[in-house]
């Protein structure tokens, strides 16, 4: 008899874009006339850069002439992304990122579920609460929890994001060993200091601890003293993996292109003690269970580094942050609490009332749809995310309609 693997019964559903799309259905059946304005997007907006769109035009071109076709190309990636990444992302910011450290793959959501795969079964694993679902799940179906309670599982040990600390966990006081990180943060918009990162690079090297860092809201970073990448603290390339998408730097969502940084450096221990590169453990599961990146992608993606790609992402993001800043800026003055916003297209906004009763309100009176907090875990209660993926029009319109709202 064929058997299941019997973690997978432990999941709890997600019913959190499900249980939107069912109340803006009704909301929507209940007033047909009501145009609605969706701030609950994780997903870009704005269409490709030109300089990527010029690059995969080309690129395509050349696979349809036998001189220049490419077949399957290496699995970790072609050398002329992976020297640009680790030039324009890393060596340009005093971070020593060798090329043959970088893997590019087709998202930083396979790369951040795939990587525990290389850890002992018994290992103690730390996650934010709130946290992006992925980094929970994937150790779920390992088998490194038990069936949840109370929304949470026994075996995990969650990192409180609450606006006592910013919104930036404190070290565990119990023991951990494998460390999830997300800065610029989804869902809280939060940001990291160097000092605050520093503790926890600090923690990993004395509890041979092991750091995985999401960065893939990376472009969004504005502000001059925080951090681009782990890699900038001292002794990070010892004990800490970093992700990176082109996703939301360059509207390659559909695309699909990313990378994870594993430094040579980085080691991970047998159950007798000795040392194994945590680079050469990547290789071998990327190399045995992924056959690369598109050709004419991996160009794309070359072209972000161009001055041209360059210039044209940072408008892209600008636009972004434009609307972010107004948002973050019109729930401030309607006297909400907010954080993120500034360096991340995402603001989370506090509120007395519970996030699905604040989700509620928004919809019915606004008719502006957020998600609520609720669903990133349990201490995104009282809160919704509002995400600044949208026209600047439409931002605008949704803040004076929600300033009105409140004002009945
Ligand atoms: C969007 C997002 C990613 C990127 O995922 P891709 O698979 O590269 O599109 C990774 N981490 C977080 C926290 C995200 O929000």
């Amino acid at each position: 008899m064929i058997h299941i693997n019997e973690n997978y019964q432990k999941l709890q559903a997600s019913y959190l874009f499900a249980n939107i799309a069912k109340r803006v259905r009704e909301y929507q059946d209940e007033n047909p006339g009501r145009e609605l304005i969706r701030m609950g997007i994780g997903d870009v907006t704005q269409p490709l850069p030109e300089a990527c769109v010029t690059a995969m035009h080309k690129a395509v071109d050349e696979l349809t002439r036998a001189e220049t076709f490419r077949g399957y190309g290496p699995e970790q990636g072609y050398d002329f992304l992976r020297e640009a990444i680790a030039k324009h992302d890393f060596q340009a910011r005093g971070a020593d990122i060798a090329a043959d450290e970088v893997f590019v793959s087709d998202g930083a959501k396979c790369d951040t579920g795939n990587i525990q795969e290389l850890f002992a079964g018994d290992i103690r694993v730390a996650i934010p609460d709130p946290v992006y679902p992925v980094y929970v799940d994937t150790n779920v179906m390992a088998g490194r929890t038990g069936a949840p309670q109370d929304g949470r599982y026994p075996g995990l040990v969650y990192l409180e994001c609450t606006p006592a600390n910013g919104y930036v966990p404190a070290l565990p006081t119990q023991p951990v060993d494998l460390i999830y990180l997300c800065f610029p943060n989804n869902p809280t918009g939060a940001t990291i200091t160097r000092a605050q990162l520093k503790t926890w690079v600090d923690y990993a090297r004395t509890n041979k601890a092991l750091i995985l860092y999401d960065a893939a809201y990376e472009a969004f970073i504005r502000d001059p003293e925080l951090p681009h990448s782990i890699y900038e603290i001292e002794g990070a390339q010892d004990v800490a993996i970093e992700f990176r998408s082109f996703s939301k730097t360059a509207g390659f969502t559909g695309v699909r292109c990313a990378y994870a940084v594993v430094p040579k450096r980085c080691m991970a221990y047998t159950t007798g003690g000795a040392a194994v590169s945590v680079r050469d453990l990547w290789s071998r599961r990327h190399t045995t269970k992924f056959n690369g990146v598109s050709y004419p992608v991996q160009r794309a993606a070359e072209a972000v580094f161009s001055p041209e790609g360059s210039r044209q992402v940072r408008g892209l993001i600008d636009h972004y942050l434009t609307n972010a800043a107004y948002v973050r800026q019109a729930f401030q003055r309607m006297g909400f609490e907010c954080v993120g916003g500034d360096n991340s297209p995402y603001i989370w906004v506090r509120s007395e009332r519970d996030s699905w009763g604040f989700f509620d309100f928004l919809l019915k009176e606004a008719g502006v749809v957020c998600t609520p907090g609720a669903g990133f875990g349990r201490c995104g209660e009282n809160h919704i995310r509002i995400s600044a993926f949208n026209s600047f029009e439409n931002v605008q319109k949704a803040m004076q309609r929600i300033a009105d709202a409140l004002k009945k």
